[in-house]
């Protein structure tokens, strides 16, 4: 599967033939619009969403969470290749306890981190060893107009000292703009308040050039993301096909920064902190799960 991916700021990268590896997670309950997003993101079905009317027949909202993995070859015009890795995560927040959830997710997370610190002491290292630690978690909100719920404090705290947790407002053209506004503002509130360290597109102001100190502070007031997704694309006006949905007034291009966030998400993710978010998990996230094995913390 190979998407084309638009983007000028990838063509510094061309010399990587290989591809750049690259391993995202999507949490968020059920019908929160994952399957959606992902397809997206990629511009293509890489996995099949769930249906508008459910089947009464259909009985995997009762069932335990499962973690299913995509692989996706990604390109762009000028040919630089990612090599994404998609974690999806159906059946998340559907039980009626969901500790063993949020434990499945966090002994993943962590298992990567151990494989990589077992790898690294082995005195003759395995040349097809496959770093599979995850860069980027998406965490996906209810569009409620209201703050975070419980569930959302308890999984993004756990989550948050462990992996680059992302929180998106998804199907965000469910809520007017003033919605949306007062839903991202009290987000942040709950965040702060309840003191959640999630990925903040930090920067240095003494070693960071200001091109990335404006970028990154730009991005910081955008979270939580709103985005919307759709696994349709229409002919717009001047002829050109987008991915949008449709209403009976008219059509939501979900590229359209207008509208959400989503091609600004998609840009940061892909291209402009797909390198910063690899490198924070690598000495940050990763260095600290390293030094608290080491001393026998993680016991
Ligand atoms: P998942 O269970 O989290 O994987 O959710 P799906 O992607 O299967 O989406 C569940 C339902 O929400 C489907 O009917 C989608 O068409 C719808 N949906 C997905 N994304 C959006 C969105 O951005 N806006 C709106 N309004 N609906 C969406
Ligand atoms: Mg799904």
């Amino acid at each position: 599967m190979v998407a084309v991916i638009q983007s000028s700021a990838l063509r510094k990268k061309k010399s990587l033939k290989k591809g750049i590896q690259f391993t995202l997670m999507v949490v968020g309950q059920s019908g929160t619009g994952r399957s959606t997003f992902i397809n997206s993101l990629c511009g293509q079905e890489v996995v099949v969403p769930s249906s508008t009317i459910p089947d009464p027949k259909d009985d995997s909202l009762k069932k335990e969470m499962t973690m299913r993995t995509e692989n996706v070859e990604l390109e762009d015009a000028e040919g630089v290749k990612i090599s994404l890795t998609i974690i999806d995560t159906p059946g998340f927040g559907d039980s009626i306890d969901n500790e063993m959830t949020f434990e499945k997710i966090i002994d993943y997370i962590r298992h990567q981190y151990d494989e990589i610190l077992l790898e690294e002491s082995r005195v003759r290292r395995n040349p097809r060893f496959k770093d599979g630690r995850v860069h980027a978690l998406l965490y996906f909100i209810v569009p409620t107009g209201h703050g975070l719920r419980e569930i959302d404090v308890t999984i993004m705290s756990k989550l948050s000292s462990l992996v680059n947790v992302i929180p998106v407002i998804s199907k965000s053209d469910s809520l007017t703009r003033e919605e949306l506004e007062l839903n991202k503002k009290l987000i942040n509130e709950d965040m702060k308040h309840y003191g959640i360290p999630i990925y903040g597109f930090p920067f240095d102001l003494d070693y960071d050039d200001e091109e990335t100190i404006d970028a990154n502070t730009y991005l910081k007031t955008l979270i939580p993301f709103a985005v919307v997704g759709s696994n349709d694309t229409f002919e717009a006006d001047d002829g050109s096909l987008i991915r949008a949905r449709k209403y009976p007034w008219g059509l939501v291009d979900i590229e359209d920064p207008e509208q959400s966030d989503f091609i600004i998400l998609r840009n940061a993710l892909l291209i402009s902190h797909l390198q910063d978010l690899k490198e924070y998990t690598h000495e940050v996230l990763y260095e600290k799960f390293r030094t608290e094995a080491l001393s026998g913390k993680n016991d």
